[in-house]
C-alpha cells in the first residue's frame, strides 16, 4: 500500500516534470505575423528561454504567459546594417567636433542612450561601421550589452575602421599640431597584415576599409589604396573566419573593392548599372545609407517639402532605382548616428519612396541581413531561431511607418518593452 503510494507520487512528479519542460514562457498572437519572408494571418509564436520553439497556425502546446497583441504584426527584431553608435546628429555638434572635442567617456555615454534608444525602437542587431576617432570603445560597448549591463541591440563591431595615411578627417591643422583621426592609419602590405590583424585581436567582427574617400583635388571622392593593398587586407580578415566592408562612392573605389573581394559597399553613390550588375555577380551587396544624404542635405539647408529637391538627392535617387534595377542586393543601413539614433526607419521610408517594394523593405531589415552578415538563427520567426521579436501596430509590410509604432521588444527571449 505504501509502495504504491510512493511509486504514485514519483510517477506524478515525473509527469509535472515533464509537462513543466514541454512548455514554453510565452505564447505571442496577434493579428498576424511576419516572419522574415512571408505574412500569415493565423500564425502565433511560441518561446521558451532564449529559443523560438513554435512559429505556425497550429499550436498545441502550452505556455506560461499569453500574451496577445490586438491590431498588431509580430516580426522578427530589425537588423541595422550601418550605424555609428559613437556619433550623434551632426546638426547638433559637427563630425569634426566629435572626433576632436569630445572625450571617449563622453561618447561613450551618449553611446549608452543610442544604444537603449536602437533597442526599443524594435532594433534588436546593429552592424556598427566604425567608432570614429573612439578607439575600441565599441568593442567595450558591446561586452557591456553581452553582459547585461546596459541594454542594447545585438552588436556587430568594426572597431576602429582601416584608412590609407592622408585621406581622412579631421584635416586643416598645422602640421605641428597631432590631432585624433576618425579611423586608424595603415599603409602597404606589412603594415596592413599588422593593422588588420590587431584589429581582429581586439574584437573586431569584421572590417571596414575606405577604399576611397572625399580627398581628391577638389574635395572629390577618389580611390585610396590599391587593389594590391585591398586583396591583402581581404586575405588576412578571411583567414581568421571575418570578412570585410568597403566605404566607396567613387566607381575606381568601387571596381578596386570588388575586385578585392569585399562583402559589402557602403554608399555606392556614383556607381553606374556596369558597377551594380558586377556587385550582383559576384554576390556583394550595396548598403545605400540613403538617410545619410537626406539628413546631411537637410542640415545643409534643405527644406525638405518646400524647397525643390537637391541636385544631390535627385543623384542618389536614381542611383537607388539603378540598383534595384540591376537586382544587386540591398542592404538596409542608413548611417544613423549621422541622424538620430533609434530613428532607424527613415531609411527604410526612404528605400520605399525611392521605389523599392516595401515588403521587400521589410525582407531586407529582417531575414535578408541576416543572412548577408551570417547570423544563421537570426532575422526570421521560426523554430530554433534565437527569440528576437518585436510587434508594431499595423501591417508593415503595407505601409513601412507601421515600423515606427513598436509596442513589444523581445530580445534574447527577454522582454524590454512591452506597451
Ligand atoms: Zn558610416
Amino acid at each position: 500500500m505504501r509502495f504504491t503510494k510512493i511509486y504514485c507520487l514519483l510517477a506524478l512528479s515525473l509527469f509535472s516534470l515533464f509537462s513543466l519542460k514541454a512548455q514554453d514562457d510565452y505564447l505571442l498572437k496577434a493579428d498576424r505575423v511576419f516572419d522574415g519572408f512571408e505574412s500569415h494571418a493565423d500564425w502565433v509564436v511560441a518561446v521558451k528561454g532564449n529559443k523560438i520553439t513554435y512559429a505556425g497556425a497550429s499550436y498545441k502546446g502550452k505556455a506560461t504567459e499569453t500574451i496577445t497583441l490586438k491590431g498588431k504584426t509580430l516580426l522578427p527584431g530589425l537588423i541595422e546594417g550601418h550605424s555609428h553608435i559613437l556619433l550623434h546628429p551632426y546638426n547638433e555638434v559637427s563630425w569634426n567636433d566629435q572626433v576632436l572635442r569630445e572625450s571617449v567617456a563622453e561618447r561613450s555615454a551618449r553611446a549608452v542612450n543610442h544604444l537603449r534608444a536602437s533597442l526599443m525602437a524594435g532594433i534588436t542587431t546593429m552592424r556598427d561601421l566604425g567608432s570614429e576617432g573612439a578607439g575600441y570603445a565599441d568593442i567595450g560597448l558591446k561586452q557591456a550589452v553581452e553582459k547585461g549591463v546596459v541594454p542594447g541591440p545585438r552588436l556587430l563591431v568594426a572597431g576602429k575602421a582601416i584608412v590609407a595615411t592622408g585621406s581622412y578627417g579631421p584635416k586643416g591643422f598645422h602640421e605641428g599640431v597631432e590631432v585624433p583621426l576618425g579611423a586608424e592609419t595603415a599603409d602597404g602590405f606589412d603594415d596592413l597584415i599588422r593593422v588588420t590583424r590587431d584589429q581582429i585581436g581586439h574584437g573586431a567582427d569584421f572590417i571596414k576599409v575606405y577604399a576611397d574617400y572625399r580627398w581628391g583635388p577638389n574635395g572629390t571622392a577618389e580611390a585610396t589604396f590599391t587593389v594590391a593593398e585591398l586583396k591583402t587586407i581581404v586575405e588576412i580578415a578571411e583567414s581568421s573566419g571575418r570578412y570585410v566592408v568597403a566605404h566607396a562612392s567613387s566607381q575606381e573605389g568601387m571596381r578596386r573593392a570588388i575586385e578585392a573581394g569585399v562583402e559589402t559597399i557602403e554608399h555606392g553613390d556614383d556607381a553606374t548599372l556596369e558597377i551594380f550588375n558586377l556587385m550582383k555577380v559576384k554576390g556583394i551587396a550595396l548598403c545605400p545609407t540613403v538617410a545619410a544624404g537626406d539628413a546631411i542635405t537637410q542640415y545643409g539647408g534643405w527644406k525638405k517639402g518646400i524647397d525643390p529637391t537637391p541636385a544631390r538627392i535627385l543623384a542618389k535617387q536614381e542611383n537607388f532605382k539603378m540598383a534595384l534595377a540591376s537586382g544587386v542586393k540591398i542592404v538596409f543601413g542608413g548611417d544613423v548616428g549621422v541622424f538620430t539614433h533609434g530613428d532607424n526607419v527613415r531609411e527604410l521610408e526612404l528605400m520605399v519612396e525611392y521605389g523599392m517594394n516595401t515588403k521587400a523593405a521589410l525582407i531586407s531589415a529582417t531575414s535578408a541581413n541576416a543572412a548577408q552578415f551570417h547570423l544563421n538563427t537570426l532575422g526570421q520567426l521560426k523554430e530554433g531561431f534565437l527569440a528576437d521579436i518585436i510587434a508594431v501596430e499595423g501591417d508593415p509590410s503595407k505601409e513601412i511607418s507601421a515600423l515606427r509604432k513598436v509596442g513589444l521588444v523581445m530580445k534574447d527571449g527577454k522582454i524590454y518593452k512591452k506597451d
